[in-house]
C-alpha cells in the first residue's frame, strides 16, 4: 500500500478542489476535480469535461486516468492514489479497479450532495470497491468533506431537471 499521510491527503485534495473550481468556471465542464499521485508526484490532474468534450465518460477521474496512461505509457497504475472531490460514481469506481489504482481518496460523501451526481438509487458505488477481487485497494472518504461538498448542490436543493444529468 502506498505510504501517505493525512497531511498529504489534504494537500492533494486541495489541488483537486482547485481543479474543481476551474471546472466550475469553464463552460461545458463541471466542478469535480481529480488528481492521481504516485511516489509523491502528481502524474495526472483533471476536472469533469463531459459537455466540453461531448463525451459522457469524461468524468474527472476518467480524464485523469487517460492522462496517467499517457504519462506512464501503461494502463496499470499500481501504487498510485486517486483523489477526487466527490465520491466516485460507479463508472469511475470500476475504472479505478481495472486501472489497479492502489488507493482512492475522496472528499464529499454521497449523502452530502444532491442525488443528481449518482446513477443508482440505492447502490453505494463504494460497495463495488469493497466487493472487488482487489484485496489491496484502499479507500478513504471524507477528506476536506465540507469544503468539497460546498462545490455541489446539496441534497435538498431544488435543481431544475434540465441540470440533472442522471435522469
Ligand atoms: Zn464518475
Amino acid at each position: 500500500m502506498p505510504n501517505s499521510t493525512h497531511a498529504d491527503d489534504e494537500r492533494y485534495m486541495r489541488r483537486a478542489i482547485a481543479l474543481a473550481e476551474a471546472g466550475a468556471a469553464t463552460p461545458g465542464a463541471s466542478p469535480i476535480g481529480c488528481v492521481i499521485v504516485r511516489d509523491g508526484t502528481i502524474i495526472a490532474e483533471a476536472h469533469n469535461a463531459v459537455d466540453l468534450l461531448h463525451d459522457p465518460t469524461a468524468h474527472a477521474e476518467i480524464v485523469a486516468m487517460r492522462q496517467a496512461g499517457e504519462a506512464l505509457q501503461c494502463a496499470e497504475f499500481r501504487g498510485a492514489t486517486l483523489y477526487s472531490t466527490l465520491q466516485p460514481c460507479g463508472m469511475c469506481s470500476m475504472a479505478s479497479i481495472w486501472a489497479k489504482i492502489g488507493r482512492i481518496v475522496y472528499g464529499a460523501e454521497r449523502h452530502q450532495v444532491h442525488r443528481m451526481y449518482f446513477e443508482d438509487r440505492h447502490f453505494d458505488t463504494m460497495d463495488f470497491i469493497r466487493d472487488a477481487f482487489r484485496e489491496d485497494l484502499a479507500v478513504r472518504g471524507g477528506v476536506l468533506a465540507e469544503e468539497c461538498a460546498a462545490l455541489y448542490h446539496r441534497p435538498d436543493d431544488d435543481v431544475p431537471e434540465a441540470e440533472q444529468g442522471n435522469i
